[in-house]
């Protein structure tokens, strides 16, 4: 009899397919499972995690997308959600140095884990931009949390939204770059593209990034950098155990190739050439993307509103295997001895491959054992490049070159005779592993247009049942965003499902 119960209140739990398996997609399946739905992930690719996924070889390891583990609050909220933490699914370390940014020869500069510490380094750089520092950040960690406590948990639905006390008392920010902010009281460059630095996380850059967005400083100097043990992927591995313990199902090699529609409402979904039914369908897969599984009529953006958005940047990157391990280097590097806004207009303004492109370098295996072989160095360089530019392998052999010199310059070391392996991943992977839209790597852009509610919606207004999560959508771009996109998405639909 009991059995029967169960067996009748399973079948009548209402079914979610969520496509993708992104941070965003295993966030929303993880709520909408605890609130009782029978949810079904369908991933295109052979292992899950999205942009997070994981490359190895040869005993290397590598964070095929996302390095950096800011925001520690917001995993926590998750992971709270759920009555967990994140020790119960993986180990957290706090960098130390959190990063070191090099402008010359030799010529860097190492961010503490520690404020005083960095107080003091903007003070040996520039006098009294201390001072100025500890007022900014000061404006940084009110934004920070009148963002997290007030806005980027909201649906995007409505300008209202963005109305509170405090936004409306900090108007003047919204309409203030943070480049004209930090500019106007810093004269060193290199102070100047260390405060920059964070929002080009938001995946626009800071001459078009409004000042309200210095809450990106107050993550990367208030709440430092983190490394979860064994790399992002282990977070991931974190966020799928939690998943399947509330009873989602993750199915991977599932190619959605239509998303099903009848008289407006959504059906279920065609996938491998077979139809599955489902009461609701959430696309975690690229925004873009999802609406090209719909028949026109039922898409809610065409293809000029795409083409005049502004995309975060693609990527080169690089994953490489050192025979050594290397010197003058740290977990994460940032290699800023070119000009920015050069850089920045060959992505943003004329989309062309860069002439001298800024670049990071991850080097894990300096923290993390895990990553590489004793003795050896696993190493990822990324340069942000323009979505969409030509993408070939003799340009991409041509950047190696190209920062491979500028690395051995930089660090001072011979570098190239000790290259094991390297595997390159750029526009044209983007498109056939995540059907990313022009091969951007990371979203739509958080410019002043494009925030909150004018974000592609979450949720359709042309087909009932229908709902989009993750970067393309609210709140935007990177890990964090992410996660609570999924929150986000499942709270609407739950309200929908009444
Ligand atoms: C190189 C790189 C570096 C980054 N660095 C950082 C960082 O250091 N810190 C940070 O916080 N963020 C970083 N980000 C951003 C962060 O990784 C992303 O914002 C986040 O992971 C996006 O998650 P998502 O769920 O929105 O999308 P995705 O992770 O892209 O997930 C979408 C999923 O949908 C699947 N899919 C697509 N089409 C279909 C289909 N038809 N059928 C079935 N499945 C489909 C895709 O295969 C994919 O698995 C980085 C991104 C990249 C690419």
């Amino acid at each position: 009899m009991f059995n029967l119960f169960v067996y009748l209140s399973n079948n009548m739990k209402k079914k979610i397919i969520i496509i993708g398996s992104g941070f965003s997609s295993l966030s929303s399946s993880c709520y909408l499972a605890k609130a009782g739905y029978d949810v079904t992930i369908l991933e295109k690719n052979s292992s899950v995690g999205g942009r997070a996924r994981l490359l190895t070889k040869d005993g290397f390891k590598f964070d095929i997308g996302p390095t950096w583990y800011w925001m520690p609050d917001v995993f926590e909220k998750f992971f709270t959600d759920f009555d967990k933490k994140p020790s119960d699914f993986y180990g957290l370390e706090k960098l130390a140095p959190a990063y070191q940014v090099y402008f010359d020869r030799l010529d860097s500069l190492l961010i503490s884990d520690k404020i005083e510490e960095i107080y003091q380094v903007f003070e040996n750089e520039e006098k009294g931009s201390s001072v100025y520092l500890k007022k900014f950040l000061k404006a940084a960690k009110f934004n920070y949390e009148v963002a997290v406590n007030n806005l980027v948990y909201k649906p995007g639905n409505s300008i209202t939204e963005l109305v509170t006390f405090d936004t409306i008392a900090n108007v003047n920010q919204f309409f203030k770059s943070i480049s004209t902010e930090v500019r106007r009281h810093i004269k060193s460059e290199k102070l100047i593209q260390i405060l920059e630095f964070p929002v080009i996380f938001l995946g626009a850059k800071p001459s078009n990034t409004p000042s309200f967005y210095s809450f990106m400083n107050y993550a990367d100097f208030g709440l430092g950098t983190w490394h979860p043990k064994g790399g992002m992927y282990e977070v991931v591995k974190g966020f799928v155990t939690l998943a399947e313990e509330l009873g989602v199902k993750i199915k991977t090699n599932q190619n959605v190739e239509k998303i099903v529609v009848e008289n407006g409402i959504v059906k279920g979904v065609q996938v491998n050439q077979q139809f599955m039914e489902a009461d609701f369908v959430v696309s975690g897969a690229d925004y873009h993307h999802s609406e090209t599984l719909l028949e026109e009529k039922y898409r809610m953006y065409s293809a000029k509103y795409w083409n005049k958005r502004t995309f975060a940047p693609s990527a080169l990157l690089f994953y490489v295997g050192f025979s050594k391990k290397l010197k003058n280097v740290s977990h994460h590097t940032l290699f800023f001895d070119s000009n920015f806004d050069t850089h920045a207009v060959d992505i943003y303004d004329t989309p062309q491959w860069p002439k001298d492109p800024l670049f990071y370098g991850s080097f894990p295996s300096i923290t993390d054992d895990s990553f590489a072989p004793n003795g050896y160095e696993a190493a990822t360089f990324l340069i942000p490049i323009a979505p969409g530019i030509s993408d070939t392998t003799e340009i991409r052999e041509s950047y190696f070159l190209k920062i491979m010199e500028r690395l051995e310059k930089l660090t001072d070391q011979n570098i190239k005779d000790f290259i094991i392996f390297k595997e390159s991943y750029c526009v044209n992977d983007f498109v056939k592993d995540y059907n990313s839209f022009k091969g951007n790597a990371y979203g739509l852009a958080n410019t002043l247009m494009q925030t909150a509610f004018l974000r592609p919606k979450i949720q359709s207004k042309k087909v009932k049942n229908l709902f989009f999560t993750g970067q393309l959508t609210v709140p935007g771009p990177g890990v964090p965003p992410a996660i609570i996109s999924g929150k986000i998405v499942s709270e609407l639909l739950m309200k929908n499902s009444l």
